[in-house]
């Protein structure tokens, strides 16, 4: 077993680590920028090395520097998060390279299924349904144009670098196109310094479900269930559940397919294969080859601490279950709460926290790294917390997350905090009616509520 670990992120998932960490009995060494001194992943960590600026290209992304913190503290491993440099392909090879362990796959599996219509092309080859789109990217927008008449339209420009909902534009007809095509280019470009494009017929209201992965070195590949994204705000995740609605023979099959891509690419470490449903139909959209976001309530409904296992397959451990082994129980709900304010434009609202109450109780989790007098940096994503809560059904996680979603107290910023409360009053989200338009389409009465800031 790994002796220490660098953790190469800040904010809840690097809180997130350093805790497993510690219930490992592991060291722990902290990376922070300048502006982040005073956070709490720096205060739990055994150590801490200041990697650069406030500025994530000076500090969170600065591999040399990061590199040289693993050296200099002799930590054997460095464990990436998400975001930052977690699904980089040149990191995870500079730590081979330097002989540190990158705590997740190869640094081949990343080049091969974190390039997106990569990713797309293999996983036909293993006969995974896709959306029907262009084989691998597109050469130019005369390419381009021609393919998408060909799949018809509304069609889905989008980066093959692109990530958080970002790169990705709709075009309605070829009239549309030309401009959403330059436009998810340039966007493309800026965000991810890669403007590699491909086409997918832009499906009608799908719902996103995904399902998590665990591989070990010796080619042991599970699966811990599904996840259902679907509550999300320009294409980005505000509220996940777990398990999702869908029937177990749809369960069985997409869970074999998850599991197969995996074994094609010979995938170690955990990973989650996302797709999306509509009606019986289910298709592939994308790998993403790191620890997610919405981790936690798959950690809820099968008991396992996902980052937990990720050491172990990390340090050449083998999976100590197998398919049969993992049991479902009960139902949770992840909200994101982001220190932003939805009736702005959902504008973000970088502040000091100056009251903080956060519930507790049976099945209740809030993974965060705020406290009382922290301050929010405007540098860095706003998400502030995700209150997790575990029931034993559906119905009793949503009156759960009611319930600790209004005794939840924090002022001094502006958060997302009472339209996270307003959707899970929502009538057709308790009763299961939502796919991927759902937050649109709600968008009105979800804003309804007295802002007394
Ligand atoms: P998922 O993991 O479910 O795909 P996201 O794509 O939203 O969800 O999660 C990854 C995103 O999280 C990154 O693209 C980035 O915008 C954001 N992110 C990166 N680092 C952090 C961090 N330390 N804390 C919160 N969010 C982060
Ligand atoms: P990212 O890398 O930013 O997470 P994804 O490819 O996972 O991008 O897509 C993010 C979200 O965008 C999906 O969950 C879904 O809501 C929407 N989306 C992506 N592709 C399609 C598509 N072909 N048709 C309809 N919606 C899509
Ligand atoms: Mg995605």
């Amino acid at each position: 077993m790994f002796q220490k670990i660098l953790i190469a992120n800040r904010g809840e998932i690097a809180v997130r680590i350093i805790r497993t960490c510690k219930y490992m009995g592991i060291e722990t060494v902290a990376i922070y920028s300048d502006v982040d001194k005073d956070s709490l992943h720096v205060q739990l960590a055994d150590e801490a090395v200041c990697v650069g600026g406030a500025k994530s290209s000076e500090s969170y992304l600065n591999m040399e520097n990061i590199i040289q913190a693993a050296i200099s503290k002799h930590a054997e491993a460095i464990h990436p998060g998400f975001g930052f440099l977690s699904e980089n392909p040149e990191f995870a090879e500079l730590c081979e390279q330097v002989g540190i362990n990158f705590i997740g796959p190869k640094s081949n599996s990343i080049k091969q299924m974190g390039n997106k219509s990569k990713a797309r092309e293999i996983v036909e080859k293993a006969k995974v349904p896709v959306v029907p789109g262009s084989v691998g990217h597109v050469k130019d927008l005369e390419e381009a144009m021609s393919i998408a008449t060909d799949i018809g339209f509304p069609i889905l420009i989008k980066a093959s670098a692109g990530g958080g909902g970002r790169g990705m534009r709709i075009a309605y007809d070829l009239d549309d196109f030309v401009s959403a095509f330059q436009t998810a280019r340039t966007e493309a470009k800026n965000a991810f310094g890669d403007d590699t494009m491909y086409l997918e017929k832009f499906i009608l209201h799908p719902k996103h479900i995904e399902f998590q992965i665990l591989a070990d070195k010796f080619g042991n590949v599970i699966h811990l269930g599904e996840r259902d994204c679907s509550i999300q705000r320009r294409n980005q995740k505000v509220v996940e559940e777990a398990p999702s609605l869908i029937s177990d023979d749809l369960r069985q099959k997409m869970g074999e397919a998850a599991v197969n891509i995996c074994k094609t690419v010979n995938y170690e470490n955990a990973g989650t294969i996302e797709f999306l449903v509509s009606g019986d139909e289910f298709y592939f959209i994308e790998m993403n080859t790191r620890i997610q976001v919405e981790h936690p309530i798959t950690e809820m409904i099968t008991g396992l601490d996902i980052i937990k296992e990720q050491i172990k397959i990390a340090t050449g451990e083998k999976l100590e279950y197998s398919q049969e082994d993992i049991t479902l129980r009960g139902h949770s709900i992840e909200c994101r709460l982001n220190a932003e304010n939805p009736k702005q434009g959902f504008r973000p609202s970088p502040g000091t926290i100056n009251l903080l109450h956060v519930p507790s109780g049976n099945g209740i989790r809030f993974d965060s790294f705020i406290y009382k007098d922290y301050q929010i940096q405007p540098f860095y994503d706003s998400m502030i917390g995700k209150v997790i809560v575990h029931g034993v059904d559906r119905t009793e996680a949503i009156k759960k997350m009611r319930a600790t979603l209004e005794e939840l107290v924090v002022e001094g910023i502006n958060t997302n905090q009472t339209f996270l409360y307003l959707l899970m009053n929502d009538r057709d989200y308790s009763k299961g009616n939502f796919d991927t338009s759902f937050v649109e389409k709600k968008l009105d009465s979800l804003l309804e509520y007295e802002d007394y800031d």
